[in-house]
């Protein structure tokens, strides 16, 4: 049965409710491509092999008995370590959380559980999300399928990763600056971003609360949309909650049809600063768009390029107040507790014992960016970037349906490479940034390999608020075109070819 694992996830559920495969099969594949692969990619933190196992069988035994269940019912899927699954440990990547289980489920995680989908672990990741590499992970780093002595993006490496490599056909991530879109393009897989406040953050551990947002990962854009739908919905425990309908995805993204859609290209994310080749596959993909019928004009942004910057302010700020609860008094990691200590200096060993180095650098940077004298000139500032970002965003959607740019300026880089540039690492989300200090919809998909490396490239799709609908139509349209003239299948699959 190992050819199920190379099957996409919408297929794997037609399958399984035509009772051609059982999802225990399904799922039984999945954790034997993962105790084949793991020693050589370590996407999981945490293999839930038993109770995958027993969801698959009562999702056969339930459609044996003539039940009805969703479109994704016994499809597995993979969770990225920062949501809270009841039963199971939640680190995030940290020390801080080594060993803690959580006493209840992320509404993402009841979602999944909701639409009797097979939850087969969860993934490793950045230390509280925050890398570009998954080489911050206090567990070691994940390797890129594509090559493994490169980087799989990050924060989300592992939830990319395990898709490249066929342990999962779906997963998880969360996006605060990139970290669904940079880990999908250097993975030749799709992730999106949803629009900020359609997927509930209750039960995702905090990173910076008014930038994250949970969004699915695939290996297609139909697998991407299939995977919306199921965790998009207004949430009563998450205070910033949107409650609107966001239409059908999965139909937008088989409309494969862009003509008369009105493109823009933004003009300050596709020049100078970005590989050759990455700069050729986006101008490819753009011509391959205008052929179809799309009108692509090219727009100014012009604050784009001062987004990183505010990014890396308001981020921190965000940072050091929402880690600020790991105080070693109530949950996580206690160290130097001897009976003599005060709670202070438990507190303080506890903190130095529990973080690694770029978690205390935020935590430093975000403190000194809130601090009395300093909030204006610093943070106050950023949020100015911020609305004029977002004033950008709007002026372009009046004169265009979708925004367009290359995802990351480069293909992965080598592990190690970047680990000791902080700057260099942050380079990686120059791209990404601008939808989450806006808020709206974003999608990264393949776009093709770079000559030069043999690694894959992805594009970026940006869509106004609320507009989800359209990342899918114009990503469902590229990516069929794309297939037609590479005469392949997705991306991802094409790493499939592997003799192993
Ligand atoms: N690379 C970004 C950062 O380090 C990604 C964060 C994220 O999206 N979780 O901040």
């Amino acid at each position: 049965m190992d050819s199920l694992i190379y099957q996409s996830a919408t297929k794997l559920g037609q399958l399984i409710s035509s009772r051609q495969v059982t999802s225990e099969e399904v799922a039984q594949a999945h954790f034997d491509r993962i105790e084949a692969k793991e020693h050589e990619i370590h996407a999981f933190l945490h293999v839930d092999t038993t109770r995958g196992l027993d969801t698959a069988r009562r999702v056969d035994a339930a459609l044996d008995s003539g039940e009805k269940l969703g479109p994704l019912a016994g499809v597995p899927v993979a969770l990225k370590d920062v949501f809270t699954y009841t039963g199971a440990p939640t680190t995030c990547g940290s020390k801080m959380l080594e060993n803690w289980i959580p006493p209840y489920d992320a509404t993402i995680t009841r979602c999944l559980i909701d639409a009797d989908m097979v939850i087969l672990g969860k993934t490793n990741m950045d230390e509280f999300a925050m890398g570009s590499s998954t080489e911050n992970s206090a567990f070691g780093p994940t390797c890129n399928p594509w090559d493994t002595t490169k980087v799989p993006g990050g924060s989300g490496g592992g939830s990319a990763a395990c898709l490249a490599s066929f342990e999962a056909p779906l997963a998880l991530g969360s996006d605060t600056g990139g970290s669904i879109r940079q880990p999908a393009a250097v993975t030749g897989t799709v992730g999106v971003k949803p629009t900020y406040g359609t997927c509930s953050r209750y039960g995702l551990v905090a990173m910076a609360s008014s930038l994250d947002q949970p969004g699915p990962c695939g290996r297609t854009v139909e697998d991407t949309a299939a995977l919306h739908e199921v965790i998009a919905g207004y949430d009563p425990l998450d205070s910033t909650s949107i409650n609107h309908e966001l239409g059908s995805l999965v139909e937008a993204a088989r409309m494969l049809d862009v003509a008369g859609m009105k493109i823009g290209v933004v003009k300050e994310l596709s020049g100078a600063g970005y590989s050759p080749q990455v700069l050729a596959r986006f101008q490819e993909s753009m011509d391959v768009l205008s052929n179809a019928g799309a009108d692509v004009i090219e727009v100014s942004c012009k604050h784009f390029p001062t987004a990183l910057g505010a990014y890396y302010l308001i981020m921190p700020s965000e940072v050091s107040s929402n880690l600020a609860r790991f105080d070693a008094m109530r949950y996580g990691l206690r160290v130097g507790d001897d009976g003599n200590q005060s709670a202070e200096q438990v507190m303080r060993s506890s903190r130095a014992a529990g973080f690694g180095r770029e978690v205390k650098r935020r935590i430093i940077l975000g403190t000194y960016a809130l601090s009395s004298g300093y909030y204006d000139a610093y943070y106050g500032s950023a949020q100015k970037v911020r609305t004029l970002v977002m004033e950008d965003f709007t002026k372009a959607f009046e004169s265009v349906d979708v925004l367009m740019s290359p995802t990351t300026p480069t293909t992965a880089f080598a592990i190690g490479e970047r680990v000791d540039d902080p700057i260099a690492m942050y380079m990686a989300d120059l791209c990404t940034i601008p939808s989450n200090l806006a808020g709206n919809a974003a999608m990264s998909l393949p776009c093709g390999l770079s000559q030069e490396d043999g690694m894959p490239i992805g594009i970026q799709i940006m869509a106004p608020a609320l507009c989800d609908d359209r990342l899918y139509r114009v990503g469902g349209a590229l990516e069929a075109l794309l297939q037609e003239r590479w005469g392949g299948p997705a991306l991802a699959q094409l790493i499939a070819k592997e003799p192993s």
